[in-house]
């Protein structure tokens, strides 16, 4: 599965593509204003720093107890936070994610 970068030349922020078929790389728009006059950077798997705060002040290395998955919001935020440091933007994906973690079916996978 090919991952791209693209900066958008219409709102100058940067975003990563995970794409699943290549079908899909001809069609890609930006994440934030979904302009497609997209600049492709040459560099795959960068971290980049420009999350929110939230974000990167969340250590996904640090134990968590059973209070953390009480607020669900967490694990919405921790899945992010991971595919965020694995430089992977899996889009409208990550949301089918989060709703898996939420229900808990995704816990088993990630806490091997
Ligand atoms: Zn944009």
């Amino acid at each position: 599965m090919p991952i791209y970068e693209y900066r958008c030349n219409q709102c100058k922020r940067e975003f990563t593509r995970l794409f699943l078929n290549t079908r899909e790389i001809k069609n890609v728009a930006c994440k934030f204003c979904s302009g497609t006059n997209l600049t492709r950077l040459l560099s795959s798997f960068a971290v980049h720093q420009t999350e929110e705060s939230r974000l990167s002040s969340f250590d996904t290395s640090k134990p968590r107890g059973d209070d953390f998955y009480k607020d669900s919001r967490n694990i919405g935020l921790w899945a992010k936070k991971r595919t965020k440091e694995l430089g992977v933007d899996l889009g409208p994906q990550m949301d089918e994610i989060v709703e898996r973690g939420r229900t808990g079916k995704i816990l088993d996978e990630y806490d091997k």
